[in-house]
């Protein structure tokens, strides 16, 4: 029997729906919730996830402001532009759009954001925070997928969870979820040696690889959750990780791509960026 679709197009718009009664809200009580994205030189993958994330704002009743710098541009400029709207209180999240420049020290540039503003999560304080377990800004992606197996009612405790990849910004922030959320997770990677043996011991299967057709139908268990994160270009599409359609055949639950957990992470920055206004008012 074919998976169930877990529909990041119809979860990511009743959660804008949910961030825009709370920014209606947040303006009834005077603050506006304003996000600034840094974007450094003309990058056209960075150009369209920067225009969405205007977009995002528009359609949720934000602010959103975008610094355009010269691709040329010096560490210190940058980070005296981050300066800037650490100061300013119109702006409750900052993103510095990635990748950078070669010639600019990304986890320089990051750190310098004010924590509390960091609605990409990505400073080292909010990383700490999430392997503490302590409240903190959760990068958006591991938060959306996340998102979405909760919307679904999906039981995670006592679950095995296998993450394959382990970046900063979305292997190892899910897995440090999925073991918030009491799952037994293994995290594999490029030197993981039988790959396919801990994929198939999955009841939660993450893949966050950035390789077409990575995931085939032999490396899952019947009845997983495939949770597809990989986002590939290949001949003008844009398809995942995960061999979808021989995949879902297997699959209890599955997410596509396009229209899966690409469609929450843009949702997740907006809901980040409400969160910190709403510290903001809190803590005044
Ligand atoms: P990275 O390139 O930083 O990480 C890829 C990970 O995959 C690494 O940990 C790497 O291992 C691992 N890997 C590579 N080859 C293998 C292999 N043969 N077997 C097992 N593991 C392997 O990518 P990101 O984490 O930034 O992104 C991953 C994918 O997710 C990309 O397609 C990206 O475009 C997409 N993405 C999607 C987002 C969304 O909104 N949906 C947001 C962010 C990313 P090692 O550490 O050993 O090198």
């Amino acid at each position: 029997m074919a998976a169930n679709i877990l529909d990041g197009k119809a979860i990511s718009a009743e959660l804008k729906v949910k961030v825009a009664e709370r920014v209606a809200a947040l303006k009834a009580r005077g603050v506006t919730p304003g996000l600034a994205v840094i974007l450094v030189g003309n990058d056209p993958a960075s150009e369209i996830y920067v225009r969405n994330k205007g977009k995002g704002c528009e359609e949720t009743g934000m602010l959103s402001r975008t610094v355009r710098m010269d691709a040329d541009t010096t560490q210190e400029a940058l980070e005296a532009e981050i300066e800037k709207l650490n100061e300013d209180p119109d702006i409750h999240g900052i993103l510095v759009q990635l990748p950078l420049p070669k010639h600019l020290n990304e986890q320089a540039a990051l750190s310098r954001i004010l924590p509390e503003k960091d609605v990409d999560g990505f400073h080292l304080m909010n990383v700490g925070r999430l392997a503490a377990g302590a409240e903190g800004v959760v990068p958006c992606t591991p938060k959306g997928a996340l998102y979405m197996l909760q919307s679904a009612g999906i039981e995670l405790a006592g679950k095995e969870a296998v993450v394959i990849g382990r970046s900063n910004i979305v292997g190892k922030p899910m897995a440090m979820l999925l073991l918030q959320q009491n799952c037994t997770v293994t995290v594999c990677h490029s030197k993981t040696k039988n790959l396919k043996e801990h994929t198939r011991q999955a009841d939660i299967l993450v893949s966050a690889v950035g390789k077409p057709h990575f995931v085939t139908a032999d490396m899952v268990k019947p009845g997983a959750v495939v949770v597809d994160v990989g986002i590939n270009r290949v001949d003008g599409k844009v398809i995942g990780d995960v061999d979808f359609e021989q995949v879902k055949e297997i699959a209890g639950w599955i997410t596509p791509v396009p229209g899966g957990v690409g469609r929450m992470t843009i949702a997740m920055l907006l809901s980040n960026t409400a969160d910190a206004a709403e510290r903001t008012l809190n803590r005044e």
